[in-house]
């Protein structure tokens, strides 16, 4: 078994002018597949974890053999990583939160528009590359937190519902540093109703 590329539910084109074609085509079928490829290369010698899920190895990195351990870390976190960020997004935005995330986005945040302003700045503070996210504890409390490379929240215990990768290979096509427009304008192409069921889910 080996990892594979997801397709996206969307032409390349789709997400403009949110995110350009371009970059989409380069991110999705250069950046991540590169992860992809990389991380099964990493396991091609390690048959008994080549049946794990993604968020297994993610979870248990200090299990994983220290030869292999970095490669999984980057490409595994790579692969995971794109594989949501595609997910929650979608063509023209959907609505708002709904059910059980928008209870606790109610009773954590100052509602949406607070919660969006402490995510961006949370994307817009991470110092080089790296993502924001709104994961879910054990309790299904909320955080908003970063973090830099491809890690992600999995490796600390807690489970992304939303990511926003700010590596410059996300944006720097249509945006160069403009790091804020890309930020501002992402939260206009989130698929709000994938992010409630993924927190209903938990
Ligand atoms: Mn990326």
């Amino acid at each position: 078994m080996s990892f594979s590329l997801p397709k996206l539910a969307y032409p390349y084109n789709a997400l403009e002018p949110a995110i350009d074609t371009k970059t989409m085509e380069i991110h999705h079928s250069k950046h991540h597949a590169g992860y992809t490829n990389n991380l099964n290369a990493a396991l091609e010698k390690h048959e008994n974890l080549q049946t794990l899920s993604i968020e297994k190895l993610l979870k248990s990195l200090d299990d994983i053999p220290e030869e292999i351990r970095r490669a999984v870390r980057n490409n595994g976190g790579g692969f995971y990583n794109h594989s949501l960020y595609w997910e929650v997004l979608t063509p023209g935005g959907a609505k708002e939160p709904s059910g059980g995330l928008a209870k606790m986005i109610t009773q954590t945040f100052d509602g949406l528009e607070d919660l969006k302003g402490i995510f961006s700045k949370e994307a817009m503070g991470r110092f080089g590359s790296g993502w924001a996210w709104l994961a879910v504890d054990a309790n299904k409390n909320l955080e908003v937190l970063s973090t830099p490379n491809q890690d992600n929240p999995l490796t600390s215990g807690m489970t992304p519902v939303l990511g926003i990768d700010v590596w410059e290979h996300a944006y720097y096509l249509n945006y160069q540093n403009r790091r804020a427009d890309y930020i501002k304008n992402w939260w206009d192409i989130i698929n709000w109703d994938i992010v409630s069921e993924k927190y209903i889910n938990l």
